[in-house]
């Protein structure tokens, strides 16, 4: 797989072309079927690391093992449930499935509250990062993993907080990725930009592909977006970033009233559910 794209919900469109990585899927065909086409999450690997939120590891398939031991190793999903927990008080359950997808991709359930996660977004990011030369590390595919995730989870706290979402929901949860990585500094800086990198390149890869109702923007527009943040956030320590096939000139200028806005309207739609002593910095 060379694509990100994303699926959410039921009825939702699946991106047939784009990076991998929205909010569906597991739940629906596993409530009906008990299984299907994503694995029945095994309860002895089922934890919450102390954020509330439940992470279940599905056995991977055969071609997926070397994902699954990634994900794993990396503690991807207990990086994100864990900073979730810390952000917001949510009183109804949820959870995070990392699972094998047969290139489904990664989605959420927004009446389920359940993130999916899939283990071939490794190998899929891996090929696509691999397409532009030398290999890139073991961190910028986890840091793709992460935003991955936080996008995801994006979706559920709208769903399960009701939050008020002005403009697309998809950009709005790209924006609160974003919010996520950046607060850590200058490694989520990094993240953030590892991430534009794979957008950008599943844009070079996907020639086709449209901003349809509903979906995600184009991913030239994700990756710009992302590199738009972390120069809004921090111009100082990025000015390489602005050039006319990364940031232009003209966007770059607005960047930090573009990424005051977008962390603005998050902070405000998560006030009365954010916990004791949760600040940006
Ligand atoms: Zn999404």
């Amino acid at each position: 797989m060379t694509s990100r794209g994303e699926v959410r919900g039921s009825g939702w469109a699946m991106r047939s072309a784009g990076r991998v990585g929205a909010c569906l899927g597991w739940l629906v065909p596993m409530a009906a079927a008990g299984v299907s086409g994503c694995q029945k999450p095994d309860p002895s690997r089922t934890g919450t690391e102390g954020s509330g939120i439940v992470i279940h590891y599905g056995t991977p398939a055969d071609s997926d093992r070397e994902g699954a031991a990634f994900l794993r190793g990396r503690k991807v999903a207990e990086e994100a449930t864990s900073a979730i927990g810390a952000l917001v008080d949510v009183d109804r359950p949820m959870s995070v499935g990392v699972v094998s997808c047969d290139g489904e991709g990664s989605s959420c359930d927004p009446e389920a509250t359940r993130v999916k996660v899939c283990y071939d977004e490794v190998s899929g990011t891996r090929e696509l990062f691999r397409r532009t030369g030398p290999r890139r590390s073991d961190d910028a595919v986890a840091a793709v993993m992460l935003e991955t995730l936080f996008h995801e989870m994006a979706h559920a706290l709208v769903d399960v907080l009701e939050l008020p979402v002005h403009g697309r929901e998809e950009d709005a949860a790209d924006q609160f990725a974003a919010l996520m990585l950046l607060r850590k500094g200058a490694v989520g800086e990094q993240q953030v930009l590892a991430a534009a990198e794979a957008w950008q390149l599943s844009e070079a890869t996907n020639e086709d592909a449209d901003e349809g109702p509903g979906t995600h923007s184009s991913d030239g527009r994700r990756a710009a977006d992302h590199r738009c943040y972390v120069y809004g956030a921090a111009s100082g320590r990025h000015r390489g970033l602005v050039g006319p096939d990364t940031l232009p000139d003209e966007r770059a200028k607005g960047c930090a009233e573009e990424w005051n806005a977008a962390r603005a309207s998050w902070m405000t739609a998560l006030a009365s559910h954010l916990r004791d002593g949760w600040t940006l910095p």
